[in-house]
């Protein structure tokens, strides 16, 4: 055996361990099933591969996200140790040679998917392997109380029953204490050791505003902003609006979004890691793998759908140990979408009976039919066949595919999106030279107002209908436009799939899964409601409940979150004075805003608000329904 130190100096020529890594390390060396539990970019891949490198035989990982897989193979081929993955997309004899390969080649590390796992081939390989360990990776993916909750792995244990004496080591960021426990239990791991980092982030000040115009306090804050900033919005389309009036403002922004293409990403996180753009307005799509050392500010714009989500992007603020925030922005509108979107459209065990009786009808299957039947599928089409409620019935195919009863291929609720990149005249002279061009182009642009500005969801079916031309030839004609660089577009042209995994039994089929149906409704209100709790505990220090969260209970208080700013305000007593008399002077000649106000003064906005509310409590002052403030 070879020291660790050596290991990791060789390979990675890192010259000390991170906190916890050295002892998660030494308890899977000795062989005992091992929980590290570390924040985001804590450094958990280290934690599996130095063992794996310091013993005899391959280490099987299994990992739930395909793409941070690959760039984990790629790592460590990089560093020279031996690495393959087996994901979706291999043809069987591929994925013989692979295994071969795996099994003879001398390699490290065998990165697999849960689904992948379940293959008797794959199986029957990893039989003949010398594991000297099991890693996986994200495990709370096993817990229904995840956030990530997948079925396929509970099977993991497969490979404690091949090889009962190679140490499972279970990695993830998620350590809520539910989480924990499933995740142990469902592993089965014995008595395994568990090494846990706090969560405080030290430098991390985390503040939460209820705020009109979040936009405008956007704006003030980024003005001061010396690094890199993440805006993260809900909608692709609001991260593309967002990005354009931040830009007008004068903060230089672009948009990321899960429906751009691999290279315009890619090209967008460089832009924005070179500082060629300071700000990136995004979905939750901008996540994995961002290691990007001073991002000073990460602002959410929406409320996010759970703490563990919103504790991941948060994180992604003041990596390199640098001041920087955190900041939630909010009104009451947002509280009720959060709800609207997440709990009440929920699909409960009736909602799910009803419309899997639906999609055979639609079909038409009969009853005890169907089992491994494979059908086009427009999900537009169905709603609008039956009137069903578009979000409900989205949420309800998800679940239906999550618990296994049906399977949606990945083209499942992708849209096709299509931009004008050049003016409008521009554009005019380019139809002048190509009449089916010229049809195609300006139906579009007769249908879908804005296409110059965003890249907005297009309807291909019923371009063709309005159009009269055939399906192949507006393609054609779009992608030609798309060579000449006269629009931006992601096509999306295959027809989703949908598969029944098991015959129609309508009622009996759901009833077999309502359990599991209702302890995800129940999980995904438990967690909307305590980001919302933590939205309006405005008592107890920020870092104090969210770690809390994560089942730290004795973390002290921050002193730099909103809360505990709040509570040992910054203004002295002289400077109240001060600005409530500078106030006052200003609307006795005007009435004026919060906002109006601000400008006008030279104090920070907090205080000035801080402020107002001291006056308007002493009836010094009055608001107007327009918002302004007046004398009394
Ligand atoms: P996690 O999976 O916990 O989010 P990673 O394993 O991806 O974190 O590691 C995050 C980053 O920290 C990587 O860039 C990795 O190379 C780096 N890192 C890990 N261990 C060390 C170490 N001992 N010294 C310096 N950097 C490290
Ligand atoms: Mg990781």
């Amino acid at each position: 055996m070879t020291d660790v130190h050596d290991i990791l100096t060789k390979y990675w020529g890192y010259t000390s361990f991170k906190a916890m890594q050295e002892e998660i390390i030494a308890s899977v060396l000795n062989g005992k099933d091992t929980v590290a539990l570390l924040p985001t970019g804590g450094g958990k891949s280290l934690c599996f591969q130095v063992p794996a490198l310091a013993m005899e035989g391959i280490c099987i990982v299994v990992s739930p996200l395909v793409a941070l897989m690959g760039d984990q193979v790629n790592a460590l081929k990089e560093r020279g140790i031996k690495a393959l993955k087996l994901t979706g997309g291999i043809n069987f004899n591929e994925l013989n040679t692979l295994l071969d390969n795996a099994l003879y080649g001398n390699y490290k590390f065998l990165y697999l998917s849960p689904e992948r796992l379940q293959q008797e081939i794959v199986q029957n390989y990893i039989k003949q392997m010398r594991v000297n360990s099991i890693a996986v990776d994200e495990a709370h993916c096993i817990s229904q109380w995840g956030n990530d909750f997948r079925p396929s792995y509970k099977n993991i244990t497969i490979l404690r029953e091949i090889h009962p004496l190679a140490p499972i080591i279970a990695l993830t960021a998620t350590a809520t204490p539910e989480v924990l426990e499933d995740t142990i239990s469902e592993l089965k791991m014995e008595l395994p050791e568990i090494f846990k980092n706090s969560f405080v982030r030290e430098n991390l000040s985390y503040q939460v505003f209820k705020e009109e115009d979040k936009l405008y306090k956007t704006e003030l804050l980024l003005k001061t902003n010396t690094g890199a900033a993440i805006v993260y919005v809900r909608s692709r389309k609001s991260t593309v609006e967002i990005s354009a009036q931040l830009n007008s403002l004068g903060i230089s922004a672009t948009f990321y979004h899960g429906g751009i293409s691999a290279k315009e990403k890619a090209q967008k996180l460089h832009d924005w890691s070179q500082g060629i753009y300071s700000t990136m307005v995004a979905t939750n799509a901008f996540g994995m793998g961002i290691d990007h050392p001073n991002v000073r500010f990460v602002i959410h714009l929406q409320i996010p759908d759970s703490l563990e989500s919103y504790f991941q992007e948060a994180g992604r603020a003041g990596r390199d140990g640098q001041y920087a925030s955190a900041v939630l922005l909010y009104n009451e509108y947002d509280k009720q979408q959060v709800k609207n979107q997440f709990v009440e459209s929920l699909p409960t065990t009736s909602d799910l009976k009803k419309i899997y009786r639906k999609l055979h009808n639609y079909f038409q299957i009969s009853y005890g039919e169907g089992e491994f039947t494979k059908h086009n599928f427009s999900f537009s089409e169905f709603c609008k066949t039956y009137s069903l409620n578009t979000l409900l019935t989205y949420n309800a195919l998800n679940s239906l595919d999550r618990l296994a009863i049906i399977q949606l291929s990945q083209e499942f609720g992708r849209k096709s999106t299509l931009q004008f990149v050049i003016s409008s005249e521009k554009v005019l002279d380019y139809f002048e030279k190509d009449t089916t061009a010229s049809v195609i182009g300006k139906t579009i642009l007769r249908i879908y107002g804005g296409i110059f500005e965003m890249p907005t969801t297009i309807n291909l079916d019923l371009i063709v209908a309005k159009t009269g031309q055939t399906i192949n030839t507006v393609i054609a004609v779009l992608k030609k436009m798309e060579r000449d660089q006269v629009v931006i577009m992601t096509l999306q042209i295959t027809d989703a799939t949908l598969t029944f995994l098991v015959p129609r039994e309508d009622d009996k089929t759901i009833n077999v899964i309502s359990r599991d149906v209702a302890t995800i409704n129940r999980k995904k209100t438990a967690q909307v409601n305590s980001v919302l709790h933590y939205i309006e505990n405005t008592k107890t220090c920020r870092s104090v409940q969210l770690v809390s969260y994560f089942g730290e209970t004795t973390a002290p208080k921050c002193g730099i979150c909103s809360v505990c700013r709040g509570q040992n305000t910054n203004l002295i007593k002289s400077d109240i004075h001060k600005l409530a008399a500078q106030i006052l002077a200003l609307l006795e000649e005007d009435e004026l805003t919060s906002r109006e106000l601000t400008e006008k003064l030279t104090f920070a906005e907090a205080d000035v608000l801080k402020v107002i509310r001291l006056l308007l409590k002493a009836e010094k002052i009055k608001i107007n329904p327009r918002n302004q403030y007046y004398l009394n």
